[in-house]
């Protein structure tokens, strides 16, 4: 029933399913987002030309992170193609190389089994993005109901398991190690397999790492999580199951001098293709994670295997820990203004509820924010991702905060974003405030990419006249008011130089629940990631 009064009542309720945000690039991101949140695609819809070429980011992050996505995109009209029509583009060609499928139904009539094909192809398998091309002479032709073929839509995914064989060669590697270890990947997230790898966790004592959106799968305080010794974890290893990971730049390609030449490694994965890639499996365990993992813990409990709590391995672990721990601790002290990331993370922590949704992204802000900020929940952390793609972070936030929206709407959505970062999609402040979407931004804002430069060399760089001449490429201008982007929609905005004001910042911000906000965050241009045992981008000779 549509309870709108006055000239709102005008209003189609069809259309209000619509909620444009500012860019296709966005927009296709937070398509992409709901189909990581939800298990099922998200749909995003395109103009022709420009529109579409915009979303092509949005695909290809979604496809790169393996999440379901539908583009549908309009497209010129049929009978003009070939003759310069407005904005006309080979957009099924175009989507090929960053879809799992990409077609223009052959008439209306054809349209419902296309559009279950491409649903079925983004959720079953590998997940992935699909494309869809509607020509513009679709939308104004006519069809006769009766000559359409409804289509139901698709079953959920068949749930596959592995072969019993691989599942005990599995286990007899695994009971044969001495420095095991169980990392947990964003595809474990995605498949809901938390309560399976949690038992898997506890009933064999394994000390597990997962990577930046497994976070959660098994809750960052967990007393087996070594995410505090990840070099040494990884280095050392002598047998590594991975569960929902691949081999990528993220995990060093799983070769040294990141992890020991002879480590043996025990991929499970939905993917045929991708097990052996880069290094060859001791086991391959093709399947879904939660029923593989389940199979597993199945054969460990009939061999009776557990990880002892009192080995030399989780002796030099936790020592590890604790030495980075301490070094984190003296940075979250120092005293000085500005701020370093490590004490604005410090702050940010103690105000973060438990069950929020963390979107991050950004150089130093995500990496930093990444080991200093928990996730409790699988699926409650969205960031860059495998693409390692900036401009996501707006997109991802408003898809969540839609997510909760109705099922939670107590829930919020934290948004940590670097400055850089932030300027990919800051005008999507609009939207989030068109919506009052519980979203908080959190902008970290050091006056630049990587460094700035602080209020009086700027300054000094005016002066000279040239600017654009001496200005460093990576800095951007100093002391920006991004909050009053946020105030001039209607949200609140909020400027913070020290941690009281940053205390102050949050505890307003999460108290009111009606309205988006925005702290900007001043800390220190020069301020950078502690010292690491091994650049982010380590090179292997192998
Ligand atoms: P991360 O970035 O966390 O390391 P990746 O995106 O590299 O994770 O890897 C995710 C992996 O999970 C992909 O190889 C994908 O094929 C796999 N995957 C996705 N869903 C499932 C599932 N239900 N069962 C098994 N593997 C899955």
């Amino acid at each position: 029933m549509n309870k709108l009064t006055g000239p709102l009542r005008k209003i189609n309720t069809e259309q209000k399913l619509l909620r444009p945000l500012q860019v296709w690039e966005t927009a296709c991101y937070a398509a992409s987002a709901v189909g990581y949140l939800t298990g099922r695609p998200g749909a995003c819809l395109v103009v022709s030309g420009p529109g579409l070429l915009h979303a092509l980011g949005g695909m290809a992050n979604a496809n790169m992170n393996c999440w379901p996505l539908i583009v549908i995109g309009g497209s010129s009209d049929r009978n003009q193609e070939t003759k310069g029509a407005f904005q006309e583009f080979p957009q099924v060609e175009a989507c090929r190389l960053y879809s799992k499928f990409s077609a223009r139904p052959s008439s209306l009539e054809a349209i419902p089994a296309v559009i279950e094909k491409a649903v079925r192809f983004s959720i079953y398998g590998r997940p992935g993005a699909c494309y869809v091309d509607m020509p513009g002479d679709f939308v104004n032709q006519q069809v006769n109901k009766s000559s359409v073929k409804y289509v139901k839509c698709c079953l959920s995914p068949p749930v596959s398991t592995a072969e019993p064989s691989a599942v005990s060669e599995a286990a007899s590697v695994l009971a044969h190690s001495s420095q095991p270890l169980l990392i947990i990947g964003k595809g474990a997230a995605y498949s809901r397999a938390e309560n399976s790898i949690r038992k898997l966790v506890d009933q064999c004592g394994l000390p597990f790492l997962p990577t930046p959106m497994g976070k959660g799968v098994v809750p960052d305080n967990h007393p087996n999580c070594v995410a505090a010794a990840r070099s040494r974890a990884l280095q050392h290893a002598d047998v590594i199951i991975l569960l929902g990971a691949r081999l990528n730049w993220i995990l060093h390609f799983g070769l040294p001098p990141r992890f020991q030449p002879n480590v043996k490694f025990i991929q499970v994965d939905i993917c045929a293709e991708e097990l052996g890639n880069n290094v060859r499996p001791a086991a391959a365990l093709l399947g879904d994670i939660n029923a593989v993992t389940d199979q597993l813990l199945e054969q460990l409990v009939l061999m009776k295997w557990k990880y002892p709590s009192y080995t030399e391995w989780w002796k030099g672990l936790r020592e590890k820990m604790k030495i980075n721990d301490e070094m984190t601790k003296a940075l979250v002290l120092q005293k000085s203004l500005p701020m370093n990331y490590y004490t604005v993370f410090h702050h940010v922590r103690e105000f973060l509820p438990t069950d929020c949704i963390l979107v991050s992204e950004g150089a130093n802000t995500m990496d930093i924010g990444r080991i200093m900020l928990p996730n409790y929940h699988p699926r409650h952390r969205l960031d860059a991702g495998t693409f390692a793609t900036m401009g996501v972070g707006l997109g991802f936030a408003i898809a969540a905060a839609m997510v909760v929206k109705d099922q939670t709407p107590e829930q919020r959505v934290i948004c940590v974003e670097g400055d850089s970062a932030f300027g990919f999609s800051g005008m999507e402040v609009e939207t989030i405030c068109r919506y009052n979407l519980p979203v908080i931004i959190i902008v970290v804002n050091n006056n630049g990419i990587y460094n700035g430069l602080d209020a009086n060399t700027w300054k000094e760089i005016l002066e000279s006249g040239e600017p654009a001449a001496l200005a460093p490429p990576a800095c951007l201008l100093p002391n920006s008011h991004y909050e009053q982007i946020m105030s001039t929609f209607g949200g609140k905005g909020y400027f913070v130089q020290t941690p009281e004001e940053l205390r102050s910042a949050l505890k307003a911000s999460l108290a009111e629940k009606q309205v988006p906000s925005l702290i900007n965050v001043m800390i220190d241009p020069q301020s950078n990631r502690k010292q690491q045992d091994f650049h982010w981008l380590t090179r292997s000779n192998m």
